[in-house]
């Protein structure tokens, strides 16, 4: 099958990208070649745009343009803030908060703190994967230096009560960090309204290119009072105001600074399209597939995500079967479908083992149509049907 007929339906896992930032990307690629910390025309051509982007991208979550970091992706920006917070702030505190369905960039970052001598609370979550505010307030010491919950999840969807967070946060004056890699562009985030420090951020989830991602840092630009709360992971050259050295990536960041603008532009009208498409296969799936159920919360969920258990076979099965049939789609975090473990994020929600397994991820998307989503709401039933007729785990039907 030629790409253009395939369907594509895993846009948790990346995004294609929009012609327009393809258009951007590439004319930046001629123009701003230059090394932004040149004194030259050439490079201060470079630094010109850099700071255009960097206003663009703050924009979108209501931040200061100086408070914006380029870095090289989300998993970059999450190892940063953690870590970054960690170390420069060990001598106040060695506790941190986090969840226990962030995603591995989040969680193996605070696994290697562990190793150096932190303490991590691994906040448990209810069966939609909501955290509990309670429990977080409950759980902070005089030694927590950092909160970090992630905005909303990568598998499940669920939008975490982030307002909450950053209220509790403030209140007890610790740091608050949210890997917003799956919120950020889809859904509206204000880090002033919802009192957030850190954000984490990626490019390529929204359209852009891969290899580009952004950590907003409150009043990290601020040279005189702000910023005193993080240290750098990588030495080198003074890039990004001596936080995050190597020259910097500036078509990329263009690249990502118009799929900003598209993300804010199309915001509205897309959260409404993609909410019906989500519904209406939700739906057909738990109406049309017996031994069906929705992962993660009904309601509080991005507005691009699906995600079901099809009981007694294998998600990896149906991910082959439908890629078969031209319509890629996950099983689990595609980040870690190469393990035969069962999802972490679907063993905390309370799934067994088995169920876990057997889960569909379906993530939407800009050019999502809804004659795609017919396409594969006629194509998976047979599907199941027909694994089920081969598994050992299904009850005899027929
Ligand atoms: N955080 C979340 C919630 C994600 O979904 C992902 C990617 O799937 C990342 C972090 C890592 O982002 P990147 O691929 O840009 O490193």
């Amino acid at each position: 099958m030629n790409d253009s007929r395939y369907v594509y339906l895993d846009y948790a896992a990346t995004t294609p990208m929009d012609p327009r930032v393809l258009e951007t990307y590439q004319k930046a690629i001629k123009e701003y070649y230059g090394n932004s910390s040149s004194l030259h025309t050439i490079g201060q051509k470079a630094a010109k745009s850099l700071v255009e982007s960097r206003k663009i991208v703050a924009s979108l979550i209501n931040g200061e343009r100086n408070d914006i970091f380029f870095t090289s992706s989300g998993t970059e920006s999450d190892n940063l803030a953690i870590i970054g917070v960690a170390l420069k702030n060990k001598k106040r505190g060695n506790h941190i908060i986090t969840s226990s369905i962030e995603h591995h960039a989040v969680e193996k970052a605070c696994e290697y703190l562990k190793k150096i001598g932190f303490r991590i609370t691994f906040l448990p979550v209810d069966k939609y994967g909501l955290i509990d505010p309670k429990k977080l307030e409950e759980s902070i010491t005089d030694k927590t230096i950092l909160i970090s919950i992630m905005f909303a999840n990568n598998e499940i969807g669920t939008i975490e009560p982030i307002k909450e967070i950053g209220t509790i946060a403030k209140e007890n004056n610790i740091l608050f960090h949210t890997d917003a890699v799956q919120a950020f562009g889809k859904i509206p985030i204000d880090v002033n309204k919802l009192q957030i420090d850190l954000l984490s951020a990626s490019a390529h989830k929204i359209y852009g290119p891969k290899g580009v991602g952004m950590l907003y840092i409150r009043n990290k630009g601020n040279r005189e009072s702000g910023g005193k709360f993080i240290q750098p992971l990588m030495y080198g050259g003074g890039h990004e105001r001596d936080l995050r050295p190597s020259t910097v990536n500036v078509p990329g960041i263009s690249a990502f600074a118009k799929a900003v603008e598209l993300a804010q532009e199309e915001m509205s009208n897309e959260i409404e399209r993609l909410t019906s498409l989500r519904d209406k296969i939700i739906n057909s799936i738990i109406e049309n597939i017996e031994d069906s159920f929705l992962n993660g919360h009904p309601t509080k969920r991005l507005p691009n995500n699906i995600n079901a258990s099809i009981e007694y076979i294998e998600g990896e099965s149906m991910v082959l079967d439908l890629d078969f049939e031209g319509i890629g789609v996950s099983t689990g975090s595609a980040c870690s479908s190469k393990s035969l473990d069962p999802s972490h994020v679907l063993l905390a929600i309370g799934l067994k083992t088995q169920d876990a397994h057997g889960s569909l991820r379906i993530t939407l998307g800009r050019f999502t149509t809804e004659q795609q989503v017919d396409y594969f709401l006629q194509k998976l039933p047979p599907i199941v049907q027909r694994l089920r007729k081969l598994s050992p785990l299904s009850r005899n039907k027929s």
